[in-house]
């Protein structure tokens, strides 16, 4: 510990629940906007009178922005056309839990105040947000770090395209709901910043409430050694590449001890280059066009602290499920279809549950080259087939692959529909007289090949080997 690190991080995790600020949909879109605006930003004097030093960097750069919109995703809320309506009630409470399970605590009256920002992604001019929790920590192998703030902010809008002239942004992601989770910078070295930014990563997961995938979380790591000022790093993806960023940030830092503080993002290689010099303290102001918000301490009492994910998959483990399909059930985003299958079927094993689960949309896909959704409804009428003993396990691949092609269920049912004991007997019998003189193994082969799916392989096999 010679370098002496502070390490902080700034955790950003959007929540799955309508915007902000309006009731469009969360909703990051691929297809092609259906408006398009042009607007010019100029910086603006914080409560202080002072202008920011990032603002100042920005406008030297003389930009106009473009920003894209849907007709039915974005609203006149996005374009900053229209006040905000309420704060939306449900990304409140998520954040309430979140802050919650990291042991903040809650101020009762909260207000949202805006925050200056000048690089064009908000077309307010601000970002609005609100502090929703504070002083709270969680326990790490070295120790507790402390939470310094859990706060409820609008997502900004996406930046699509750039060039001399202009920034595109896209308005789909304008609004979605952020939590912001910051610590204080108590985190010692490169392996505790991983393991704290998982702890955090596991709690705001295990509410079953954030939204998953690429972009959906982002971190910020903030970095000094000792005679440094304080470096963020933007932009960092995988937490597996955390301690190798730091470890390289904290060289840099080391033979650059004169320069000042500043942001940098990091790069594909976790080196980082330059971005902007670090924001000042003049750029919060409050909301006028809402309300205050009352916490209602009752119901943060109240609000029930979910299973950890962690503790999740030792639970799933327990039920014989092996370690990878465990953690693959409890980290995946599948652990509600997951324990809602087994309780509603109990004849069948929960192993044979997670493996499906684990791998029909991947085996749809190698076998009709199409990336298909397999339907919470389309599970149940499956292992509702199962537990019936109506089809056997084999089967069910294929008939999720029918399924994903449009077929019916019970047209799919009846095509997979399993053969009754004396059925598979005298199909057997009759592949026997049809190939007499064959060798057992070729036997088996044709057996196999015929019956796929309509009987239970051992079944198959015990009676070819009857004589
Ligand atoms: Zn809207």
């Amino acid at each position: 510990m010679e370098k002496g690190l502070k390490i902080g991080l700034e955790i950003h995790q959007q929540l799955k629940t309508h915007k902000l600020f309006c009731k469009c949909q969360s909703l990051i879109r691929k297809d092609d906007p259906d408006f398009k605006v042009k607007r010019e930003l100029r910086p603006i004097a914080g409560e202080s009178g002072e202008v920011d030093v990032a603002a100042l960097y920005e406008k030297t750069k003389g930009l106009f922005y473009v920003y894209e919109g849907y007709n039915n995703t974005t609203c006149l809320v996005e374009m900053d056309e229209e006040p905000p309506s309420k704060l939306n009630p449900e990304a409140l409470d998520i954040t309430l839990l979140i802050s919650k399970m990291l042991h903040c605590s809650h101020p009762n009256i909260i207000q949202v105040m805006r925050k200056t920002v000048v690089d064009g992604s908000n077309t307010s001019g601000f970002q609005r947000t609100v502090l929703v929790g504070q002083d709270g920590y969680i326990d790490t192998s070295l120790g507790k770090v402390k939470i310094r703030s859990v706060i409820l902010e609008e997502d900004s809008a996406r930046r699509v395209d750039e060039n001399p002239e202009s920034v595109t942004f896209r308005l789909d992601r304008l609004g979605i709901p952020l939590v912001e989770i910051t610590t204080e910078p108590d985190i010692k070295t490169e392996e505790q910043a991983k393991e704290a930014a998982e702890k955090i990563g596991d709690i705001l997961r295990s509410t079953g409430k954030v939204m998953r995938g690429l972009g959906t979380i982002r971190q910020d790591l903030n970095i000094s050694v000792k005679g440094h000022d304080r470096v963020e790093l933007k932009g960092v993806q995988d937490l597996r590449s955390i301690p190798k960023i730091l470890e390289i940030e904290a060289q840099r830092q080391l033979s650059n001890l004169k320069e000042e503080s500043h942001v940098r993002n990091v790069k594909p290689d976790l080196s980082s280059k330059y971005l902007r010099p670090m924001p000042g303290a003049a750029r919060m102001y409050p909301e006028t066009d809402l309300p205050l918000v009352e916490i209602d301490m009752k119901l943060v009492e109240q609000l029930e602290i979910p299973e950890l994910l962690e503790a999740k998959e030792k639970r799933f483990e327990k039920m014989g499920l092996s370690n990878s399909l465990s953690e693959q059930m409890a980290y995946g985003g599948d652990a509600d279809l997951f324990e809602h299958l087994v309780k509603s079927y109990k004849k069948v094993k929960p192993t044979i549950i997670a493996d499906i689960i684990a791998s029909a949309e991947n085996y749809i896909q190698k076998k009709t080259n199409v990336c298909y959704d397999i339907s919470d409804q389309e599970y149940e009428n499956v292992f509702e087939l199962l537990n019936k003993d109506k089809i056997a396990k084999e089967a069910i691949l294929d008939i999720f692959a029918e399924l994903s092609k449009g077929e019916k269920i019970e047209t799919v049912a009846k095509k997979f529909e399993k053969l009754t004991k004396s059925q598979v007997l005298t199909e057997i019998k009759k592949i026997k007289s049809e190939h007499k003189g064959v060798p057992e193994g070729q036997l088996i082969g044709i057996a196999m090949g015929k019956l796929r799916g309509k009987a239970e392989p051992q079944y198959i096999l015990s009676l070819i080997k009857k004589k």
